[in-house]
């Protein structure tokens, strides 16, 4: 047998020629890998390296991100007297730039695990949060201010269905702070930009449009079937009525609104906490304008709430992270200034309270 090298080209590699492959990468469970590999912490590999590998003639191949760790534990393998074990020069980056197959991450195509691998490397979504997201319908309530960065966001991170509602047309004073949309796009309908912005983005997402207005009547049926609905609308009327549809859905809500260089963000659930209603109880006065038709403004705090409002749906929908549920945000953009409040169920809420058990 001749003696194998210390390090690998991946396009030398025959994966097949090893007895075994093992990945030393912290987050390795939950990434795109080498088909037959398998996970062992390199501090466990160091310290007893004999109850991972059978024999000191045991052909290994060793493989890490970049080819650093796998390039240590290969010199501390052989200097503890395994001399055919092998790293795979410049790691799995370097194997899947030079085209070679990965495989065993959940069901996810050699051409997802390369666009979510940033996700893939994050512990809290993985291979296996990667492919919730896929499956995931988010209902995204509002193409406008807070609704671009969520979109934007929320197509970016393979969120499988977008369903998108708004009754709006885009106009030039919308462009200041809602880039999904662009100056050939003025005049129409804001879902149908937005749904061409997806579709220029990524392919995994399947998009439905309903250009209406998400009204008390017509709620319910419009979040029919949503994991997560994203209250990313401009009025009092609209998020009562997403509320009370969410509540009787059971479906979680990431909700945020802007005013002038502040903004506010939570996340209700009615089953875990508390609804929309709970905390804001009154319906304000419809005839005080408060959206942001007729109020200034800050394009970029809208961005910040929005991509705040992303986040939250995303962890909702992998089912890890700390939610805002139960906390309200508040934001101050010309402070830079959070402020983090708590919020409880209300027993006596008109909408999730005892009296309507
Ligand atoms: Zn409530």
């Amino acid at each position: 047998m001749t003696q194998i090298a210390h390090e690998t080209d991946p396009d030398d590699i025959d994966p097949s020629a090893f007895d075994m492959i093992i990945d030393v990468r912290p987050h390795g469970a939950t990434s795109a890998r080498l088909q037959g590999s398998i996970f062992v912490r390199l501090e466990e590999l160091l310290a007893s390296p004999a109850t991972v590998i059978e024999t000191s003639n045991t052909r290994v191949l060793v493989t890490c991100d970049v080819g650093l760790r796998s390039a240590i534990a290969v010199e501390r393998l052989r200097t503890a007297g395994y001399f055919n074990t092998t790293s795979l020069r410049g790691g799995i980056d370097a194997w899947r730039r030079s085209g070679l197959p990965l495989s065993g991450a959940d069901g996810l195509t050699s051409v997802q695990l390369e666009r979510y691998d940033r996700h893939l490397k994050l512990g809290f979504i993985g291979a296996e949060g990667q492919s919730k997201l896929l499956a995931a319908n988010v209902v995204v309530v509002g193409a406008g201010g807070l609704g671009s960065p969520v979109i934007a966001y929320l197509a970016a991170a393979g969120v499988g269905t977008l369903t998108i509602i708004d009754d709006d047309t885009v106009d030039s004073s919308n462009l200041q702070r809602q880039p999904i949309h662009g100056i050939h796009d003025l005049a129409n309908a804001k879902v149908d930009s937005a749904e061409a912005f997806i579709r220029s983005l990524n392919p995994d997402v399947q998009v439905v449009t309903h250009r209406t207005r998400l009204e008390t009547s017509n709620a319910a049926e419009l979040l029919a079937g949503a994991t997560v609905v994203v209250d990313a609308s401009d009025n009092f009327a609209a998020r009562h009525a997403i509320n009370a549809a969410a509540v009787a859905h059971g479906v979680p809500v990431a909700f945020a609104s802007v005013y002038r260089m502040e903004g506010q963000i939570s996340v209700f659930d009615a089953s875990r906490g508390p609804c929309y209603r709970c905390v804001f109880p009154d319906m304000p006065d419809v005839t005080i304008p408060l959206d942001c038709l007729t109020v200034g403004v800050l394009g970029s705090v809208t961005g910040i709430l929005g991509s705040m409002q992303a986040t939250e749906a995303i962890k909702l929908i992998v089912g890890n992270g700390q939610s805002l549920l139960g906390t309200l945000v508040l934001y101050d953009g010309m402070r830079q200034e959070f402020t983090r409040l708590p919020v409880s169920k209300d027993p006596a809420c008109s909408v999730c309270g005892d009296q309507n058990a």
